[in-house]
């Protein structure tokens, strides 16, 4: 599979990766810069303090990373993208003291940054007038003055308490204090497209593009994790046994896509296992490879022909939320339940989807 991401390296155990969208950033800084001063040099410098503010945000996602080992949460990678950074740890702090301290370690390595720019010597100089004016603080310092405005504004713009920004997960931990923690989430989500609909009325007024996209970001991604939240905790507890199909059809390998066709038609099943019976399953035709199937072999041929040879096994008692994840993430319809060494079900996304709605329902139901 092609991958978005460039691996650059491993630090302190983490392998860090670049985002495609970072290196156009480069590129349309340093064609900018260049057409607009028709100076080479003024193009290089230009990249140099790009370099440099990817290292701060390298900075600022190990700030992430390092307070989460100190919880005993490994992180996956860190990959650098053209809006910031991303740590993927492998799970998010359940406490939410932890949380607030592993939202705030990415932020506070930019004010650290700040400050050390400010007061090492290193020659950023700030007026003590009444009037402090960033354009001051460049002409006076160049590009270090830059950084430090680039560090001030990464940690002002990650403190929005917005998701996916880092103030949003500060703001679901203060909530999470005192309540439980979906609500805390459902909050936070909603202050955050809040303050989404607040870009978006900025950028409309002042007519700035980027705040739009800003805006629409914001508001998909707080939804995004409000979703997500609730999803982990709706499969908290339920077992792939809860979750599987029992009642389903195997197609024989002498099958043809006709048939396959009709029992599509004839049923709720939308993937089929192909084999000898639920024990000996040798792969999976889903919907869409039977309809490919049927317009490029035609009816008559076998549902082998079409089908994904073999399945993944999947054990009835194991958590729910992995065995989706791996449905997901690898694109899967669907994966053999079994039990005592033997096939007892299907587990497919859809009718996890409606064992999810059920609940919601019922969940429903008990509120008042
Ligand atoms: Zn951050």
């Amino acid at each position: 599979m092609f991958s978005w991401s460039i691996k650059l390296g491993r630090i302190f155990g983490i392998p860090f990766y670049l985002h495609w969208t970072f290196l156009i950033l480069i590129a349309f800084v340093l064609l900018q810069s260049w057409a607009a001063h028709g100076d080479l040099r003024e193009a290089f410098q230009a990249v140099v303090f790009i370099l440099s503010l990817f290292g701060c945000v390298l900075l600022h996602e190990l700030g992430h990373a390092l307070a989460a080992r100190r919880y005993g949460i490994p992180t996956e990678d860190i990959t650098l993208m053209i809006i910031g950074g991303v740590a993927r740890l492998r799970k998010m702090p359940e406490n939410p003291l932890h949380e607030l301290v592993v939202a705030l370690a990415g932020p506070a390595v930019n004010l650290v940054i700040a400050l050390v720019l400010i007061f090492s010597g290193l020659g950023v100089r700030i007026e003590r007038d009444n009037h402090l004016h960033v354009s001051e603080i460049v002409f006076n310092n160049g590009p270090l003055g830059y950084l430090l405005i680039a560090n001030v504004m990464l940690m002002i713009f990650n403190l929005i308490p917005a998701f996916p920004m880092d103030g949003g997960r500060v703001l679901r931990a203060l909530l999470a204090m005192t309540m439980d923690y979906p609500k805390a989430t459902r909050t936070a989500a909603s202050i955050g497209q809040l303050f989404a609909i607040g870009f978006g009325f900025l950028g409309l007024y002042v007519g700035a593009p980027l705040l739009l996209l800003v805006a629409l970001f914001v508001w998909i991604s707080a939804g995004a994790e409000a979703y997500q939240v609730e999803e982990r905790y709706a499969t908290r507890d339920v077992s792939i046994g809860e979750a599987m199909l029992t009642d389903f059809v195997v197609l024989p390998p002498s099958a043809t896509l006709g048939e396959a066709a009709e029992q599509l038609l004839a049923g709720s099943q939308q993937d089929f296992p192909i084999g000898h019976g639920p024990d000996a399953i040798v792969g999976v035709l889903p919907r869409s490879r039977l309809l490919e199937g049927l317009a490029r072999l035609g009816p008559r041929a076998l549902v082998t022909e079409a089908m994904t040879p073999g399945i993944e096994v999947v054990e009835m008692n194991g958590p729910l939320l992995p065995a989706m994840n791996r449905l997901r993430e690898h694109g899967l319809a669907c994966m053999q339940v079994r039990h005592q060494g033997r096939s007892v079900g299907l587990l497919t996304l859809e009718n996890i989807a409606e064992l999810m709605m059920i609940r919601a329902a019922l969940e429903a139901s008990r509120r008042i």
